[in-house]
């Protein structure tokens, strides 16, 4: 079988103006052809600029989550169809920040994912552990059940990949060893089979959590990874460029 294409995308969480725009641009300029994808996440009031300032780039636009429902009384939301319509063509869903902070459950991820589908945009489902959770010797458990309950059945044969990312890894400069995250992509690797068969194998599986240049490379090379979800390093040109030339 062949490996998927790896993905590396930047979450810009709520950080960028339109000056964050040039960004973007210098990481377009300096993409070499490679067998990589590249998608930047910016904050939802950029992503029609973002769209339109890198369209003919090999850089994708994403947002960074998305409503359940089409359209509706939901004041303050945005759903998958407008965000496609704004230029996007992925979206992340299920982040820690949103589960945590909007206590998303995986059944709220699921129905979210299947709205994305609908709408055309690729979805990116993250998933992982809180530190409690790994010193328990649950991380394991927690991060298949949370694959098994956040990704619909809808996802066979569609395009969509599983971000893990330790909860206790985002944003703090601390990363899992390289065995941890092999141990855990590939228990989500055998997840993803149990569910949709031979089709499991197709969605890169990403890691995320305090990824920069200087660990890129071993996080990257690692068994059954598939590529990156980066926060704070994607702000700058030259640390995302740093972390795509790793692969
Ligand atoms: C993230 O927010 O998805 C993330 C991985 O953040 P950071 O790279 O800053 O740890």
């Amino acid at each position: 079988m062949t490996a998927p294409t790896p993905l590396i995308a930047g979450n810009w969480k709520m950080n960028g103006t339109a000056a964050s725009i040039d960004e973007a641009r210098i990481v377009a300029a300096s993409l070499g052809r490679r067998n990589v994808r590249v998608a930047i996440c910016p904050p939802t009031t950029l992503i029609h600029r973002l769209s339109e300032a890198l369209a003919g780039s090999a850089i994708l636009v994403g947002a960074q989550d998305s409503h359940e429902e089409a359209a509706g009384a939901f004041t303050g939301d945005v759903s998958a169809h407008m965000l496609a319509d704004a230029g996007a063509k992925l979206v992340i869903l299920g982040h820690s920040e949103r589960r945590a902070v909007y206590r998303e459950s995986d059944a709220s991820v699921a129905r979210k994912v299947a709205a994305a589908l609908r709408a055309d945009l690729e979805p990116i489902v993250c998933v992982g552990e809180s530190l409690d959770e790994r010193q328990a010797g649950q991380a394991l458990a927690v991060v298949t059940g949370q694959v098994r309950g956040s990704l619909p059945l809808e996802l066979a044969g569609k395009a969509y990949s599983v971000a893990y990312e330790p909860v206790w890894a985002i944003g703090t400069g601390l990363t899992p060893t390289l065995p941890e995250i092999e141990e855990m992509h590939a228990a989500i690797r055998a997840t993803l089979r149990e569910m949709f068969g031979a089709e499991g194998d197709d969605p890169p599986i990403l890691y995320g959590g305090s990824v920069k240049p200087a660990n890129a490379a071993e996080i990257l090379h690692a068994k059954e990874v598939g590529g990156a979800l980066v926060g704070g390093a994607s702000l700058k040109a030259a640390d995302f460029l740093g972390i795509i030339n790793a692969l």
